[in-house]
């Protein structure tokens, strides 16, 4: 997401690096690059003059005029101003005095409320709530069914007015309205703690859509009303919610399919137009796909300057702690290291979700961009067929793997010998830093650090 945008930003501000002192022209000419480059990733008219505008007054003021490096204030500028965009402080779901919190999703068809309403539930659920989730997408083929799949993945119930469709063809009839009001209805009978309910979306902004949106929220005093919306649909974003802003006075936005191609100017827009917090990203369409949008965060991620908190926060969540405590044994070096704790280490890594994604968070990782396209992540199921295909012996003493086990173990996982003897180089190179770190009074002393 913000490729190109990124790459855009990133060029403009390398002309400033190093500059003692910048002229007018050049922060107008840096101005119009930056107005360019965001009027392409489709920002909204409106919404990049205004920007434009502060970053420009900014500039032109003593803060830069008076910095030790003029150029790096500039970042600093269009950082914060876009930080100011995309809704300054970080807003997540604001839970009822009186359970249950009611959150309704709205927004066009195909924008991802059914597939953003599964992942929400599973969020919830691993926060310790206990979510009900209610179909009322009774316009859409399948989508109570959809829901239905949904729930199940992530292991959360759900409120429907019949067993679901399964055909494509059919449409489960009924009453939204009704139907919203009976699972509100359920969740308080069976204790659930957060009630979500997927709504019907049309392809276009309809004024009979928006009315049955309105009368849901009404009729069952909603909390929360997050619109979903598509991040590629371009400069739509705005019209379109403006149009849900005022017929349903949404409290948040999700953006959906950031992990597209998308020029992400909806993104950039949607915040200041309508004047609502964008609150989550989905950013696929796995259940974990999905995260709290940081506008401070995702100003840095396009300002390249790296995701580094986001990172943590994933590898926190993924971490398994036994085996944690474990890893920290092999680091103090009182357990050898293996090939078993190298692929448990992958494993790990993998459980972070897609190495593409996380690597994507470093700073500059916009510059590698073309290296990161390139990785593949079905290396790492390769490196585990390998293991695999070693026996256990082999995995805690691998020094004994010579050429002719090599060659089984490269048969045995469907491999490149090549490849066999690469992951037993990695390795070695793995257990070498291992022990230098464990041994030779661990951590290299910090200069002046005074032990
Ligand atoms: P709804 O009509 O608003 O309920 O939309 P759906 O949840 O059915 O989503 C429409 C399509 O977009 C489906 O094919 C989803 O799998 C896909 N989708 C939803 N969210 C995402 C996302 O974040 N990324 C990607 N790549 N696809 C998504």
């Amino acid at each position: 997401m913000f490729n190109s945008l990124s790459d855009r930003l990133t060029a403009t501000f390398k002309n400033l690096r190093g500059k003692g002192r910048l002229t007018e022209a050049d922060i107008d000419g840096t101005a119009r690059e930056i107005r360019r480059a965001l009027l392409d990733a489709d920002v909204a008219v409106p919404v990049v003059r205004e920007f434009i505008a502060r970053v420009k007054a900014r500039a032109l003021g003593s803060e830069v005029a008076e910095a030790l490096n003029p150029g790096q204030q500039v970042v600093k500028i269009v950082n914060e101003e876009l930080v100011g965009i995309l809704g300054g402080q970080t807003r997540e779901l604001q839970f009822a005095k009186q359970p249950p919190t009611i959150i309704m999703l709205a927004g066009l068809q195909g924008a991802g409320k059914t597939t953003l309403a599964g992942k929400l539930a599973y969020r919830l659920k691993n926060q310790g709530h206990t979510p009900l989730l209610v179909a009322c997408d009774l316009q859409r083929p399948n989508a109570v069914n959809q829901l239905q799949v949904g729930g199940r993945r992530a292991g959360v119930p759900v409120y429907a007015p019949h067993p679901g469709v399964s055909s494509e063809e059919e449409t489960p009839t009924g009453d939204p309205v009704g139907v919203a009001r009976d699972g509100v209805a359920e969740a308080g009978e069976k204790l659930h703690d957060v009630v979500i309910i997927d709504t019907a979306g049309r392809l276009g902004v309809d004024s009979e859509l928006m009315q049955q949106a309105a009368d849901i929220k009404a009729a069952v005093g909603a909390h929360e009303v997050l619109f979903v919306i598509d991040a590629m649909i371009g400069q739509d974003a705005v019209t379109t919610a403006q149009a849900f802003n005022e017929g349903v006075d949404f409290t948040g936005v999700v953006l959906s399919k950031l992990d597209g191609d998308a020029r992400g100017g909806a993104a950039l827009s949607v915040a200041s137009v309508t004047g609502k917090p964008v609150m989550y990203a989905s950013t696929g369409e796995g259940l974990k796909d999905f995260e709290v949008f940081h506008p401070d965060r995702m100003a840095r991620r396009i300002l390249d300057m790296g995701d580094v908190l986001s990172l943590i926060e994933q590898a926190e969540a993924s971490w398994d702690k036994a085996e944690a405590a474990k890893m920290a044994q092999k680091f103090a070096g009182r357990e050898d290291f293996t090939l078993e704790d190298f692929l448990a280490q992958m494993q790990q890594l993998k459980k972070m979700g897609s190495m593409k994604k996380l690597l994507g968070m470093m700073p500059g990782a916009q510059g590698m961009r073309e290296q990161l396209d390139q990785f593949d992540e079905s290396s790492i199921g390769r490196v585990e067929a390998i293991i695999y295909s070693m026996t256990p012996h082999e995995r805690v003493a691998p020094k004994i793997i010579n050429g002719s086990r090599r060659a089984r173990i490269a048969r045995g996982s469907g491999v490149h010998v090549s490849e066999v003897n690469q992951l037993l180089e990695r390795f070695t190179q793995a257990q070498k830093m291992m022990k230098k770190m464990a041994g030779g009074g661990g951590m290299p002393q910090m200069p002046g650090g005074g032990g």
